[in-house]
């Protein structure tokens, strides 16, 4: 056994999966379809949002708005078994911290997550760092890797995080090419960016092949950024708008942009547009059933992102906080 081990690491269960399996009371107003694990903590980086990040002083056992309570893989392993077993869990979602006990006990709770179903979907979410450890991941078991990029732009990049916009980039489009249709990343929209960075973000994803998962920059007492407020909603409905509208195939050149903002989109689609008003782009986005409920929003707030079917109502209140109706 070595020291950093499935057995000897705990691991952080989001606190909606936790009620899930029955290991945490707390009244939930939605359930999550994908179950969320968290490896590591202390992260070596330093991103300004995350409340992993080295230098952050908020609450252990944290991730964005979230808490994640930590069990042992005996506890786990059961009431895990039967939630994926019974079809309560679609998918299952390996987040892991940059430190030195993440990746191995990450990897070995992915094989045994493939000993348990040979067929449930599961995702790692992992720095992109390079194209080797993508490797390692999928051989495991993994059917998706999330390698999130974050920030849209390299200027924001460079006042959020460490490191390279481009080589960031360079390591998720080559895995990208490697495992085609296997790659996402993640957008937090929030973070300094204009639309037209969000736009582009959301074209250069599209040309590759990579899906993306949109989220809501939170501001977490005790990081960097705790003074940052969330993004304004038109603007975050405004990119949402953008993604599902690319993500459908429309054409980039039909998002019309001013002064950095999206003024209009020439919707010429009729299918495109029944979707629309029924509220596809509010819905959570990113992997297929990964719905994470309130990750970015208290219960009561506006929904940054719906983790279900909205109602007529709903739909039609995002799409005029779109300003675009
Ligand atoms: S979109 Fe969801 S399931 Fe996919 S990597 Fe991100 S958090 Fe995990």
């Amino acid at each position: 056994m070595t020291i950093f081990s499935l057995e000897t690491v705990p691991i952080g269960v989001s606190s909606g999966t936790a009620s899930v399996l029955g290991l945490k009371r707390i009244k939930l107003m939605e359930k999550p379809t994908t179950a969320h694990f968290l490896f590591g903590e202390d992260c070596l980086n330093q991103c300004a949002f995350c409340a992993q990040a080295r230098g952050s002083k908020s609450a252990p056992n944290h991730l964005s708005r979230v808490t994640w309570p930590r069990f042992s893989w005996e506890t786990l392993k059961e009431p895990l078994r039967v939630a994926i077993t019974q079809g309560t869990f679609k998918r299952v979602c390996v987040q892991t911290v940059e430190c030195v006990d993440s990746q191995g006990p990450a990897l070995d709770f992915i094989a045994k997550i493939r000993e348990i179903s040979p067929e449930v979907l599961i995702s790692a979410a992992l720095g992109p760092v390079s194209v080797a450890r993508v490797k390692l991941f999928f051989e495991k078991g993994a059917t998706n890797i999330g390698l999130p990029i974050d920030a849209a732009s390299p200027e924001v990049y460079e006042k959020v995080k460490v490191g390279s916009f481009e080589r960031a980039w360079d390591v998720v489009e080559k895995a990208a090419g490697l495992w085609p249709g296997r790659i996402s990343t993640h957008l937090i929209v929030g973070l300094g960016e204009t639309e037209e960075d969000a736009v582009r973000f959301l074209v250069r994803a599209r040309s590759a092949g990579v899906t993306v998962g949109l989220f809501a920059f939170t501001p977490v007492r005790g990081t960097a950024m705790e003074k940052t407020p969330p993004p304004d909603v038109g603007h975050y409905r405004r990119v949402q708008l953008a993604a599902f509208f690319l993500k459908r195939g429309g054409d980039a050149g039909k998002i019309e942009l001013r002064d950095g903002r999206i003024v209009s989109i020439d919707l010429d689609r009729q299918d495109l547009w029944e979707e629309i008003i029924a509220g596809k782009p509010f819905e959570t986005s990113g992997c297929l059933y990964c719905n994470r409920p309130y990750y970015n929003e208290r219960p009561g707030q506006v929904m940054m992102n719906y983790p279900r079917a909205l109602t007529e109502q709903e739909a039609k209140e995002a799409l005029k906080e779109s300003g675009l109706a």
